[in-house]
This record gives C-alpha cells, sequence and structure tokens, in this order.
C-alpha cells in the first residue's frame, strides 16, 4: 500500500490573451478541475496499481464533494480532516505564450495536522511506501514518516514547491527525495548556501551532480527529475536499494509531449506505486518505470486527468 500525504486543490484556471494588469477587467476561457500534488500523486499512484490512500484536509464544501468523487472513482481510500476552512484553491492565469500567474488559497490543506495523521496509526502500519510534499504543514509529513520508521516502510518526500521549507526533522526522516531541477537548486541553497543554475543540471558532469546530491542529502537517495532529459539518481549507499552503482542517469520515454503540467506528480506516484509492489527490482527498475509513466501522461492535457494506467504504460512500452 502507498499513503499519501498532501493537498487537494480545486483549479480555477483562465486563458487569456495577456496577463491582467491591475485595474483591467479581462474575459477569457474558464475552466475548472481538481489538483494539488497531493492528489494529483495519489492518483498518479493508484492508476499505476498501488492500493492507496490519501491523508489530506478538506472543506464542507463543493471541493471537499470533488475530492471526495473523485478519489472514489480511481479507488482511493480518502481520510480527510474536515476544516472550518474552505477547499484549498488555485487560480491560474494562462496567456497565449503560455506564461502563467498563479494565486494559491491553502484553505484546509494548511490545516492538516500531526494529529490527524497520527490517528491512521492502523492504516499507516499497512503502508510499504509514504509520499510527501510540502503544499502541507512539514508537521504533518513528518508524522507519517516517523510513522514509516517504526514499522520499516519506504518515505519519498517530493520537495516541492521550490519556495517551501522543509524542517530539519523531516529531512532527517526522508529515505527518498525527488526534486525537479529548480526545487534543487532552490534547496541547496536554502540547505547548503550553494548556488547552481538550474538550467545547467542536465549537462553536469554526473560525479558533480552526485557531489552536490551527497550535500543536500548525507543520507539516503536523492531523484532529480530533469523533463525530458528524464532523471538522475544518487544514493549514498553504492548498493542501496539493489543498484550496482551510485549514480547514474536514466533516459525519459520517447514521447510526443503536449502538456508537462503534472508530469513530476505523475513521476512521484509512479514510483512509489513500483516500489511499494515489487520491492526486490533494483531501484533502476523503478525509476525507469517512473520515467515511462511520466512520459506518457506528458502525451496528454491536464494534470490529475492526464494520469494513465499501468497496462496503458505497458501497452505503449512493453
Ligand atoms: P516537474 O513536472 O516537477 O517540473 P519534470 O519536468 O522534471 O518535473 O518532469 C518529471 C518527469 O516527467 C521527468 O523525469 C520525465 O520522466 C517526465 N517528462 C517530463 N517532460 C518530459 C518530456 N518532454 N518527454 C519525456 N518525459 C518527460
Amino acid at each position: 500500500r502507498v499513503v499519501v500525504v498532501g493537498s487537494f486543490n480545486v483549479d480555477h484556471v483562465w486563458s487569456l490573451a495577456a496577463l491582467p494588469q491591475p485595474g483591467e477587467t479581462l474575459a477569457g476561457t474558464y475552466r475548472t478541475g481538481p489538483g494539488g500534488k497531493g492528489f494529483n500523486q495519489a492518483t498518479a499512484a493508484a492508476r499505476a496499481g498501488a492500493q492507496t490512500s490519501f491523508i489530506c484536509a478538506l472543506g464542507e464544501d463543493v471541493g471537499g464533494q470533488l475530492a471526495h468523487a473523485l478519489a472514489a472513482g480511481d479507488g482511493i481510500d480518502l481520510r480527510d480532516l474536515r476544516s472550518d476552512a474552505p477547499t484549498g484553491t488555485a487560480g491560474i492565469y494562462v496567456d497565449a505564450d503560455g506564461r502563467n500567474t498563479i494565486v494559491i488559497g491553502p484553505g484546509a490543506n494548511a490545516e492538516l495536522s500531526a494529529e490527524f495523521v497520527g490517528s491512521h496509526d492502523a492504516l499507516l502500519g499497512t503502508a510499504q511506501v509514504l509520499l510527501s510534499q510540502l503544499e502541507t504543514p512539514v508537521e504533518s509529513a513528518a508524522a507519517a514518516f516517523s510513522a514509516a520508521r517504526r514499522i520499516g516502510a519506504l518515505t519519498l518526500l517530493n520537495p516541492a514547491p521550490a519556495d517551501a521549507v522543509a524542517s530539519d526533522a523531516l529531512w532527517a526522516l526522508a529515505d527518498v527525495i525527488t526534486p525537479n531541477e529548480t526545487e534543487f537548486c532552490a534547496q541547496l541553497r536554502l540547505r547548503t548556501g550553494a548556488t547552481l543554475d538550474p538550467d545547467t543540471l542536465s549537462v553536469l558532469p554526473d560525479a558533480e551532480l552526485h557531489a552536490h546530491c551527497r550535500r543536500l542529502l548525507g543520507h539516503g537517495s536523492v531523484v532529480v527529475t530533469l523533463g525530458k532529459a528524464g532523471c538522475f539518481v544518487s544514493h549514498a549507499d553504492g548498493a542501496l536499494h539493489g543498484d550496482d552503482c551510485a549514480y547514474y542517469r536514466c533516459p525519459a520515454a520517447a514521447v510526443k509531449a503536449v502538456d508537462t503540467t503534472g508530469a513530476g506528480d505523475a513521476f512521484n506516484g509512479a514510483l512509489a506505486a513500483s516500489l511499494a509492489a515489487t520491492g526486490e527490482a533494483p531501484f533502476a527498475a523503478h525509476v525507469a518505470y517512473a520515467n515511462r509513466y511520466a512520459g506518457l501522461s506528458t502525451e496528454r492535457v491536464g494534470a490529475a486527468a492526464a494520469m494513465p494506467r499501468d497496462a496503458e504504460v505497458r501497452a505503449r512500452f512493453g
């Protein structure tokens, strides 16, 4: 079982010719749908074939009802703290060049507590993999990760969004971290003071990138996702998780990407599901599956809605 602790948002998206200026009133094309890194990753884990539970906080409103309906549709076991605050929302303006301006209303997401997560001890005891991000309070993720430590489950931390700060306690409890290029450089600056240009990571010599990874997380494994360049894996211990080398690159799948929104969420959910299902395979095999899964997700428009099913990934890539 995969247990995801994280955020649910209702996304409100306006497509406009140009981004609005102060005082302006503009008409645009509107669409709405589910979002939030936690929910996207839980959807990916479930569709990749894992029994999935999602621990989150929702308001008593239509957003909360939407989360329940969507989770039920994907067979996700949803455990929600009912908050007086509204369900999380994101207002997104996209201009004709694809540039965006985003406003987040964390709402109920900010209320997710260590106590609520801790009240699901029995559920956490059945997990092989715990997955969390930084869109909900760090204490809630840390509570889940400490429970995982007690039962020997694997903890995956996706340190996103890039400007969020993880506590030292949470960092110490993460077995694997999965930043994208921007998040990697942001966390490196925050935690070590070192500055790196995110655009240079995919061409940096492997030994150098490995050294940066080790500076960022002394213990455990770092998986840096590199968009169409796939990902880079760095282990603290060369033999960790059945891999025979301490660091390596894993190429992306050959796909025709049309929308990379949520590609990182697809990668995280699929990696968690794969690790939970066949823990015996080398880590490299799980990462390769996550690349294929995330690659296929980029051929479809949307985030949670674009997550493929395991059978589709296998049919496409064998
Ligand atoms: P994020 O969505 O967080 O910015 P990335 O852009 O690094 O994350 O993408 C996550 C994963 O999605 C990559 O490691 C890769 O597996 C897959 N991916 C993203 N963009 C592409 C692409 N253009 N072609 C193939 N795979 C992609």
